[in-house]
């Protein structure tokens, strides 16, 4: 289960902002998940209550943003929701496309209580 690996170095950053920002109490996560980055959303939430469970960050809610697939094609400039391993341009059917979006795995925003603020 690699969500648990991710989890892990996602929880080192996040503890790493806290202390860089005295913050004690974290209280949300947000991170935005690709449809591509073989991540399993329900795993991903699984792995992270399990990990906080029991430590100063158990109660942090994760919010999870999923990013659909999407494509650019390189002849027409348009942008589509790739559906399916063929992907072709929905305007001029050129085969020629870039992905642009759901490749992502990132930490987007966390909340937390700063006691010393
Ligand atoms: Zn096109």
């Amino acid at each position: 289960m690699h969500e648990m690996s991710i989890t892990l170095s996602m929880l080192d950053i996040v503890k790493e902002h806290m202390a860089r920002h005295g913050v004690e109490r974290l209280r949300q996560v947000r991170v935005r998940i690709g449809e591509m980055s073989a991540v399993e959303p329900e795993s991903l939430r699984f792995c992270f209550e399990a990990s906080i469970k029991d430590t100063p960050l158990d109660g942090a809610v994760l919010e999870i943003e999923e990013v659909p697939l999407t494509g650019r094609c390189r002849e027409c400039g348009r942008e589509f929701r790739i559906e399916g391993y063929l992907s072709r341009c929905p305007a001029c059917s050129s085969l020629s496309i870039d992905h642009v979006a759901g490749h992502e795995l990132d930490i987007i925003s966390m909340e937390g209580e700063q006691f010393d603020a």
